[in-house]
C-alpha cells in the first residue's frame, strides 16, 4: 500500500492505494480531483515546474512556469533546458518563452514581466 497526501487543494486528504493485480484500489480522497491526482501519481507522477531564466542586458531574472504540469521524468531535461535559456526584454506575464520544453509538448510561460527599459 501507498499513501499519498494530496496536493491538489489544502485540505490534504490522506488517500491510500493499493495495487490488487491490473488495478488500483483508492481510499481517502474526499473528492473526484484527489481521485485523479492519486491514479496519476501512481501511473504517471507529474508536476508544474518553476524556474528562472536569464534576462539580455540585465542582472534581473525573470521568472517562469510550465503552462501545466510535465512528467517527472522530464523535470531534469527541462531545467537544463531552462538553463540555457535567456530572453530579451520586454517580456509580459504570460508570454510564452519556449513552446515544447523538454519534447514535452508543454509551453513555458513567463511569471513576471520584464519592462523594455530594464
Ligand atoms: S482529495 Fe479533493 S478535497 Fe482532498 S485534498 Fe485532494 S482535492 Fe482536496
Amino acid at each position: 500500500m501507498t499513501e499519498l497526501t494530496c496536493i491538489v487543494c489544502p485540505v490534504g486528504c490522506r488517500i491510500r492505494v493499493e495495487r490488487d493485480g491490473n488495478e488500483l484500489k483508492i481510499s481517502g480522497h474526499g473528492c473526484p480531483r484527489g481521485l485523479t491526482y492519486a491514479r496519476e501519481e501512481i501511473t504517471a507522477p507529474k508536476r508544474i515546474l518553476t524556474a528562472v531564466v536569464k534576462v539580455a542586458g540585465s542582472k534581473r531574472m525573470l521568472p517562469v512556469k510550465t503552462k501545466v504540469a510535465i512528467p517527472k521524468a522530464k523535470l531534469f531535461p527541462a531545467m537544463q533546458e531552462i538553463k540555457a535559456i535567456t530572453v530579451s526584454s520586454p517580456v509580459t506575464v504570460g508570454q510564452v518563452i519556449t513552446d515544447n520544453l523538454a519534447e514535452s509538448g508543454v509551453p513555458l510561460v513567463a511569471t513576471g514581466t520584464i519592462p523594455g527599459d530594464d
